[in-house]
């Protein structure tokens, strides 16, 4: 048996653990390619208009993924670190079947539907049941791989806290979701832009979740989105120790558009941009607003 894995929105929140957990239950996967052209394109014309452009790369993925092996994987998850998530996340494996109906998909999932911190691992052994996997290997399974996404997490976050501490550029806090700065097509394009500048990228993401999280109750009691939470938690964190932000979102986002709105609103004294990438233009254009945003935050600090 294959299981594919899109290599879109939560891969990128669970890459380690998820490679790791179908490793130790002895299952094979194939992941999809980095976003490309062709994948974006593919996706635009499965999705609604309305649908934003992290879940065209994921229908866009599974178009790619679909005739190549046996199970899509594709989880349903409402909370993580206790927090809610984005109604998409709860959507996306009825989205997919519905979307992948005509070619009868077999999906492959595991639901957590409550914020108990119990509530993964029980849902991990559940598919593994599914699976016919004995329980104990499962368990085993599940306890590798959760270490194993901890320890890069853990890993990521020193390197960056060094980065922050130790660097003599200009330091910009990318604040981006991981589906968005991780991607090939979204946002590796804007952290090589941000180096060619001669300034250090500090990717909020990469910073501690559940310590972001806290942060974050500085700055709103009732932000329902946890994701969001963590990059406005990292700004709360870290202000002090940069020097402008990259808001860096994509079309058409809901929670961003109200989050990204409120931060503007609060760190009034350090400099921000907005930028939005779409289906249609991607990154073109950005490089000369940066430009000029690193001129402002150079003039800010008196070196223009
Ligand atoms: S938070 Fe925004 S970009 Fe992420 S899944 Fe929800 S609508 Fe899409």
């Amino acid at each position: 048996m294959k299981v594919g894995i899109p290599r879109a929105l939560l891969y990128f929140k669970n890459e380690k653990f998820w490679t790791t957990l179908f490793k130790e239950m002895g299952i094979e996967y194939i992941l999809s390619p980095e976003t490309n052209k062709e994948i974006i394109n593919d996706g635009a014309n499965l999705a609604i208009d309305e649908t934003c452009l992290p879940t065209k790369i994921l229908l866009g993925s599974i178009n790619w993924l679909i005739d190549k092996c046996d199970y899509i994987f594709i989880p349903r998850i409402a909370y993580a670190h206790g927090q809610q998530m984005c109604t998409k996340f709860l959507a996306q494996t009825d989205l997919v079947y519905n979307t992948f109906r005509d070619r009868n998909p077999k999906l492959l999932f595991y639901d957590i539907d409550n914020k108990k911190v119990t509530a993964e691992r029980k849902a991990i052994l559940k598919m593994g049941k599914f699976l016919h996997i004995p329980k104990n290997h499962v368990k085993l399974a599940y306890i590798l791989a959760k270490q194993t996404q901890l320890y890069y997490e853990m890993f990521r976050c020193e390197s960056q806290e060094n980065v922050v501490k130790n660097s003599n550029k200009n330091k910009i806090l990318i604040v981006a979701h991981a589906y968005n700065i991780k991607d090939k097509y979204v946002g590796e394009p804007i952290i090589e832009a941000v180096k060619n500048l001669n300034c250090e990228p500090i990717i909020a993401e990469y910073f501690n979740a559940e310590q972001c999280i806290q942060a974050s109750r500085n700055v709103s009691k009732t932000l329902p989105w946890g994701y969001n939470r963590h990059l406005v938690g990292a700004i709360e964190m870290y202000k002090d120790n940069i020097d402008g932000i990259i808001l860096l979102t994509t079309f058409p986002c809901g929670p961003d558009s109200m989050v990204n709105d409120m931060i503007i609103r609060k760190y009034k004294n350090i400099p921000i941009i907005t930028l939005t990438v779409d289906t249609q233009d991607g990154t073109a254009g950005m490089q000369t607003r940066l430009e000029s945003f690193v001129d402002i935050i150079n003039f800010k600090k008196g070196n223009l």
